[in-house]
């Protein structure tokens, strides 16, 4: 036995102890568990493949002087999500009979970025995989990437003319773009751009369902969402395509009801809904064969695999089972051949593969020492020194113990009112109404310390565990990192990756580097509903304490922010060696404080330029000595080269 390992058993606490604490064992199967050092384990290519220890991974990129904060991405769980989502989709299409396929495609607008893009159109070709477009830029992307004639290339979102254009001229390059009638006015737009190049692009239609939805996203469906036509409008456009000659081109509907679908039950009544227009559609005399769902498969950020918002009652296979399942129900009555069924499914691809980490600062936790004793200590002091040590001292066995320490706490308050009178009145000076805090605090934590782990607790005194918690400094912007947490209330998994052998002894909440009162994570995963603080460990001073934020992989990125110039992180591509270990695929470097400077317009040259001009004035009236002139300015240029985090 090792000394940790004695440590750990003496004080009763496992790393099983934080697996179920952190519901590590709920959210993290297949990628992410604990291993025998306290440490969060990394399993990239799930049970299939080999683990890294996340706190090692790190300290090695460290080394390679990539600073935190640090957003790892593990390409073997980019490959393993996709191939998850094929995989359940076969196994639903065997299952049910279904004489169709599967043929997803990926929205770009989840994570743009060229290494994430790339990877899954690359490893994405067996499945003829293809990409979801909804502006003009994330055409370019698409259609530079994709290069296998079969993928779908999907246009949605907003279109002018040059859009509609560019797509039917990418079919003559060999692409397959389909041009996804989202608004009304659209189709004419399509008629004409056909008329003038001669040739048509695939066409799809987005249906506006009015089946009901839940959750955050709910508003995109009804009759009131922002996309989609409307039954009249689509029996106008049909009608219009029909006389335009560009019926035969009508090949996919679409639908969207939002993201994060936590309810399997939506799902299942707008299936049926887009099903039966599907059919119509095709008694309407247009070829179709392309029933596309959309994106909303939702990830269960807290594993209570409740209907709730971070969580889903349904797993991936039940939701390919209900999409399959669903669709022959609709078809098949009908004689309708079974369309080629097309997902969207952004944040369930893209949201396990990267995770964030940033290292802890400091802490401000409440003063917890207990002062000296002082032989003039006054009456008010010396009853709440009485008080601690009767919490300390167990040796009555009148009381149960938790109301043995709900009285004590009684006294406590008491005393330490009693203190606050008296400095009000005169009689405690400044001194001695800090020892009476003091050990007031240390009642508190005396208290929490003896609380019994389970059984019931007095609400007082649970309430008591709130109070003592701390701030945790940490080196990140949510604006920039983890937007969501900030703009919609998103809960992602957050827990330390080391010590979980060790019983956390303290609760708090972090707050980020921005001089913004919103900057701060103080939600966090609950079983099914959300918490606002989170278990840690006390630092130990010169020891790193690295966080992980987890699931972030959809839409974080993007959605993130410049609020006080904090710019992007260090990001890099992971994958598991061939012979065990890792190998760094790609390093993308963060912002540098002169990029995040350009973007506002600044130049960084100028400004430093300004600075060397007042730095030779206080030079001349003797204000500044040339060599601290010289360390100004070594310190401004170096910034300007660095990340705009503070460097460990
Ligand atoms: C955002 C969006 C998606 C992706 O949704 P997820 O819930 O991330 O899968 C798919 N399709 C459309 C039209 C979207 O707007």
């Amino acid at each position: 036995m090792t000394n940790s390992d004695t440590r750990t058993a003496a004080a009763g606490w496992s790393v099983a102890d934080s697996a179920a604490l952190y519901s590590l064992d709920r959210w993290g199967e297949p990628y992410f568990s604990v291993n025998g050092r306290g440490h969060i384990s990394v399993q990239p290519q799930g049970e299939r493949g080999g683990s890294l220890d996340l706190f090692d991974l790190v300290q090695g990129l460290q080394g390679r002087n990539l600073g935190l904060p640090l957003l790892i991405r593990f390409d073997d769980i980019l490959d393993d999500r996709m191939e998850r989502l094929h995989a359940a989709f076969e196994r639903a299409i065997a299952q049910y009979g279904y004489s169709g396929r599967y043929q997803g495609v990926f929205p770009v607008k989840c994570n743009q970025q060229r290494h994430v893009v790339e990877e899954l159109v690359a490893r994405g070709r067996r499945w003829h995989f293809g990409l979801e477009a909804g502006s003009k830029a994330e055409l370019l992307i698409a259609l530079s990437l994709i290069d296998d004639p079969e993928a779908l290339l999907i246009c949605n979102g907003y279109k002018d003319q040059r859009y509609i254009e560019t797509a039917i001229l990418a079919r003559r390059l060999g692409r397959q773009p389909v041009v996804v009638i989202e608004q009304a006015d659209e189709v004419e737009r399509i008629i004409n751009a056909t008329k003038s190049l001669g040739s048509a692009p695939f066409i799809g239609i987005r249906a506006k369902l009015s089946s009901r939805s839940t959750g955050r996203w709910g508003s995109s469906v009804g009759d009131k969402a922002k996309f989609g036509l409307s039954v009249p409008d689509l029996l106008a456009t049909v009608e219009s395509l029909r006389q335009a000659d560009l019926l035969g081109d009508l090949r996919l509907l679409h639908f969207h009801i939002g993201s994060q679908i936590n309810d399997i039950a939506v799902l299942k009544d707008a299936l049926q809904e887009a099903g039966q227009i599907y059919v119509e559609l095709t008694k309407l005399g247009a070829p179709m064969g392309y029933l596309d769902v959309g994106g909303g498969l939702g990830i269960d950020y807290d594993g209570s695999r409740t209907a709730t918002a971070a969580s889903t009652n349904y797993s991936l296979q039940n939701y390919a089972n209900d999409v399959v399942a669903t669709v022959r129900e609709c078809c098949e009555p009908h004689a309708v051949a079974l369309p080629t069924l097309v997902s969207e499914s952004g944040r369930a691809i893209a949201s396990h593969f990267s995770v964030l980490v940033f290292d802890v600062l400091g802490s401000s936790t409440v003063p917890g020492a207990i002062p000296a004793i002082h032989s003039d200590e006054p009456l008010t002091v010396r009853n709440l020194r009485d008080t601690l040590n009767g919490i300390n001292n167990q040796n009555s066995d009148e009381f149960s113990e938790s109301s043995r320490l709900q009285e004590a706490w009684n006294d406590a308050i008491k005393f330490k009112d009693d203190a606050l009178a008296a400095f009000r009145l005169g009689y405690l000076s400044l001194s001695q109404r800090a020892m009476a805090e003091q050990l007031t605090w240390a009642c508190a934590q005396a208290i929490v310390a003896q609380l019994p782990r389970n059984g019931p607790v007095p609400e007082d005194l649970r309430s008591l565990r709130a109070a003592l918690a701390g701030t945790y400094y940490a080196n990140l912007s949510i604006f920039r990192s983890a937007p969501d947490t900030w703009a919609i209330e998103q809960l992602f998994p957050v827990l330390p990756l080391q010590r979980l052998d060790e019983e956390p002894s303290q609760l708090g909440h972090f707050a980020d580097l921005t001089c913004d009162s919103d900057g701060k994570l103080a939600r966090f995963i609950g079983n099914g509903q959300a918490k606002p603080l989170l278990e840690l460990h006390e630092l130990r001073p010169g020891e790193p304490y690295l966080i992980g934020m987890f699931l972030g992989g959809a839409y974080q990125e993007v959605m993130g922010n410049l609020h006080n110039l904090f710019g992007s992180t260090n990001a890099v591509h992971i994958r598991l060696a061939p012979g065990g270990g890792y190998q760094v695929e790609h390093v993308v470097r963060g912002d540098t404080n002169a990029d995040v400077l350009r973007a506002m317009e600044h130049n960084p040259d100028l400004l430093l330029e300004r600075l060397r001009l007042a730095s030779e004035a206080a030079i001349s009236n003797g204000n500044l000595k040339i060599s601290d002139a010289q360390r100004l300015m070594d310190h401004l240029e170096t910034s300007l080269r660095q990340t705009t985090y503070l460097q460990g």
